[in-house]
């Protein structure tokens, strides 16, 4: 693809409201993809849900450090932004937002967003300062688009939840929607952080889609004992040695508690890490369809 039929690339808020308002002014709608860049087919599949239902997709390409810990991979996180460049002209993005960490937080916020409850359980219990790290991001970016849809992936389910509940709680003029984790042929689920992964530990990554689908075959099998199924799903993640897992979880699908007798929409949710990736992945169960 030749770089002149290459979307535009913006670094400054104050150009994306101009973009975006134009849009709105001509009566058009807006969609934004969020994302940390390094893209790969399961962000375009979400480029491609938004173009397809907006006049306008801009995809934001900013690394949060407000969301990572100390000790976490900020540094060291992969970036390509001219590649993801052609990625997203590709899915039919019309912008991409990649703003400077200094475009983003000017100074140190005082003000930040915490979705209390649904940020301390699961992810929140092994990285306690995340979600507000991307809530606080995301407010950001919401209130830097305006009115319009936002497309987040399934993948991180958690997330998901967290944000649909805070535009919710604050009455964000942006409509939140879910998008299907895209997943490698064997399974994995597609992820940035794949490429930690060595040629012998990519093979052993599927653990966590095994784990998955081991859980989902006991709940359909008829297993409704949180515990239970929790404990078919470790004991696949323990067979791998090379992985080590931080959990294995049923939970209610809306509220991420964990209930006393399975029912209704769940989900599966496993983390684990392997080498130098830490890798998170989960499913929807539907109690009431299998
Ligand atoms: P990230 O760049 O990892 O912050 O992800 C940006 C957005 O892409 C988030 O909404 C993710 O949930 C979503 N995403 C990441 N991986 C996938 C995938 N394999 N399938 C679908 N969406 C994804």
């Amino acid at each position: 693809m030749s770089a002149g039929r290459e979307i535009p690339v913006i670094l400054r808020a104050s150009e994306l409201r101009v973009a975006t308002d134009a849009v709105r002014a001509q009566g058009g709608s807006v969609g934004l993809v969020p994302t940390m860049g390094y893209l790969h087919e399961g962000h375009q599949s979400l480029v491609t849900r938004s173009a397809n239902e907006n006049d306008l997709t801009v995809v934001s390409i900013f690394v949060n450090p407000l969301q990572f810990a100390e000790g976490e991979d900020y540094g060291t996180y992969p970036r390509d932004l001219d590649r993801d460049r052609q990625m997203c002209t590709e899915a039919g993005a019309g912008l991409v937002f990649a703003p400077p960490t200094e475009e983003m937080y000017p100074q140190t916020p005082i003000t930040t967003v915490a979705v209390q409850g649904l940020n301390a359980v699961l992810e929140g219990r092994f990285r306690p300062t995340h979600f507000d790290g991307v809530s606080t991001v995301v407010a950001k970016l919401f209130a830097m688009l305006g009115p319009g849809r936002a497309y987040f992936g399934e993948k991180d389910y958690q997330q998901l939840a967290i944000i649909r509940r805070m535009a919710a709680d604050l009455s964000l003029p942006v409509e939140v929607v879910g998008c299907p984790t895209f997943r490698e042929a064997d399974g994995l689920a597609m992820s940035s952080r794949n490429v930690y992964l060595t040629a012998e530990e990519r093979p052993v990554a599927t653990v966590l889609w095994r784990s998955l689908q081991a859980g989902r075959d006991a709940v359909a099998g008829g297993s409704r004992d949180p515990g239970e199924v929790e404990a078919v799903m470790a004991a696949v993640l323990a067979a791998e040695p090379k992985a080590s897992p931080d959990y294995a979880a049923v939970v209610h699908a809306d509220t991420l508690e964990r209930p006393d007798v399975l029912a209704g929409e769940l989900r599966l949710l496993v983390a684990a890490r392997l080498g130098r990736a830490r890798l998170i992945d989960n499913i929807g169960v539907d109690c009431d369809r299998l």
